[in-house]
């Protein structure tokens, strides 16, 4: 069965669609099924793989809509994982289900179908703590949560473990929070170090391996594809790297060999 990372934070350019990224196609390299899913109407992460959302024929927002099924929206990316793309139309999809019952099951629903065929799935979250987001949370496993180590960048990462504690209890028990993830950080900066510090005794959730600030992650998207593809030796690539690595351990994949890279359909 697939194991469902929701990667969230509502706040806006904390790397959260950089993460999906990176950590899919390092999962796809390490010999994983891997599938995206685009929850954010801004469709980043669409476009950071080279794909158009004005052309795609089908997309998450069809699947919300219970219009198609979520294996009838799944496109190929060349560095062969497969996406759900998002379209502007996310939000007026969003906005419909408000009356819906069961209206924070849909995105779990949509999963079911396609569970056993991946080994990793990650949902890339809007930056909001909207009926997506719980969505996202309400079909995942664990939940990463990306943040820069910046004063005041990260206030709003306790109204979101908050949020989790929620789902956890009333939508979700088998949510867990994998951890916070440090991005953008800067090593030589005292004002950052101070900033992990704080965050590392605020919180009572792990905090992963921190994501070294890198030019090469703003030149990745242009081409359509991570920083795997374009600079896979670079520190940004092998920091992700190291994250997928850990979090195999932790499901006990790693030690022994996982399955060798294939596609996952056709
Ligand atoms: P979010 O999805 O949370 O809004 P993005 O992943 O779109 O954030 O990242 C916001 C911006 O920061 C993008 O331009 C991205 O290229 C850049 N970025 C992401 N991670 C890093 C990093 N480690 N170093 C430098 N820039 C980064
Ligand atoms: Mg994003």
């Amino acid at each position: 069965m697939g194991r469902v990372i929701a990667v969230a934070n509502q706040k806006g350019g904390v790397a959260k669609t950089t993460t999906v990224a990176s950590l899919g196609a390092a999962f796809v390299l390490r010999g994983l099924r891997v599938l995206l899913i685009d929850l954010d109407p801004q469709s980043s992460l669409t476009f950071s793989l080279g794909i158009d959302p004005d052309v795609v024929e089908y997309s998450i927002s069809d699947v919300v809509r219970g219009e198609v099924d979520l294996s009838m929206a799944r496109l190929r990316t060349s560095e062969g994982m497969d996406l759900v793309p998002s379209t502007i139309d996310l939000l007026a999809a969003e906005a419909m289900l408000l009356p819906a019952p069961q209206r924070e099951f849909v995105v779990r629903r949509g999963l079911e179908e396609v569970l056993s065929t991946y080994d990793v799935i990650l949902l890339d979250c809007s930056p909001s703590l909207g009926l997506l987001t719980l969505n996202a949370l309400a079909a995942a496993d664990e939940v990463i949560v990306p943040l820069q180590c910046e004063m005041l960048s990260h206030r709003g990462v306790g109204q979101l473990l908050d949020t989790v504690a929620d789902v956890h209890r009333l939508l979700n028990p088998r949510l867990r929070v994998r951890g916070l993830l440090p991005t953008m950080y800067d090593k030589r900066s005292t004002h950052a170090r101070a900033v992990l510090g704080d965050v590392k005794r605020r919180y009572r959730v792990p905090v992963l391996n921190p994501i070294p600030r890198s030019v090469k992650f703003a030149e990745a998207p242009s081409v359509g594809t991570s920083i795997i593809a374009t600079s896979p030796s670079s520190s940004g690539a092998r920091a992700y790297f190291r994250i997928a690595d850990g979090l195999l351990r932790a499901w006990r994949f790693g030690g022994r060999k996982v399955a060798p890279a294939r596609p996952s359909r056709g």
